[in-house]
């Protein structure tokens, strides 16, 4: 048996309808920003990188305009099958609430180094093809888990 992640000891799946594992990755890497209305309203922002959901949870949400910074607090890495998850996890339960899918697509890499390079390195430059989301989006490390999401000027 494989050792439980840490979403996975999070959370007790006899109660939460949230996937435990799974989600297969397609051609190109996707994105999902979801709702949570948890103890605190924020939105969740993913981005599968090498298999799995890097996340950020986004208190005051995705950045209007480019003077606009957003804290990002990261969270723990989410199954692919959390993308399409939507629903209400309840009353006691890790995250306790209902999730809602606000925006869902692809997204590209907009620097010449891997993700998990950029990760590592604490600065990621993606470019995303959602709906809502479209356009060039930053994520600069500043201390521990806190990174900052910026709406970039630049564009592809
Ligand atoms: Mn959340």
């Amino acid at each position: 048996m494989t050792r439980p992640t840490s979403y996975q000891k999070k959370r007790d799946f006899s109660k939460t309808p949230e996937p435990p594992s799974g989600g297969r990755e397609g051609k190109n890497p996707i994105f999902v920003v979801q709702r949570h209305d948890a103890s605190h309203l924020h939105y969740d922002f993913r981005l599968e990188v090498d298999g799995t959901l890097k996340s950020w949870a986004v208190p005051k949400g995705f950045p209007k305009t480019t003077k606009d910074k957003r804290l990002a607090v990261m969270t723990e890495d989410h199954p692919l099958a959390y993308a399409r998850f939507e629903g209400r996890i309840p009353e006691g339960e890790y995250g306790a609430g209902t999730v809602k899918i606000t925006d869902h697509g692809t997204y590209e890499n907009l620097k010449e180094t891997k993700m998990a390079t950029s990760l590592r390195q604490g600065h990621i430059e993606v470019h995303l093809l959602g709906e809502k989301y479209r356009g060039g989006y930053a994520l600069i490390r500043m201390e521990g888990k806190k990174w900052l999401l910026i709406k970039m000027k630049k564009q592809k």
